[in-house]
């Protein structure tokens, strides 16, 4: 898979992250991880785990997005 941000720009980067809500692949330059204490999405995690930090990754646009909440 290729980076769809640098893909966007012209340029050609194989992915190496995906991000989780949208999907579209990642370079290491464009792959934003982060950690939340809760997904607020649903997603499926074990509850029992919830006083664990969940490391995330996200494209610049969907980190954008949830930033702005
Ligand atoms: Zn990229
Ligand atoms: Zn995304």
């Amino acid at each position: 898979m290729k980076c769809y941000v640098c893909a966007r720009e012209g340029k050609d980067s194989d992915a190496v992250a995906v991000c989780i809500v949208c999907g579209m692949g990642l370079c290491m330059r464009h792959a934003v991880r982060t950690e939340t204490e809760v997904w607020q999405g649903g997603y499926p995690f074990p509850a029992r785990k919830r006083q664990k930090k969940i490391p995330r990754i996200l494209c610049p646009d969907c980190n954008a997005a949830y930033e702005e909440e």
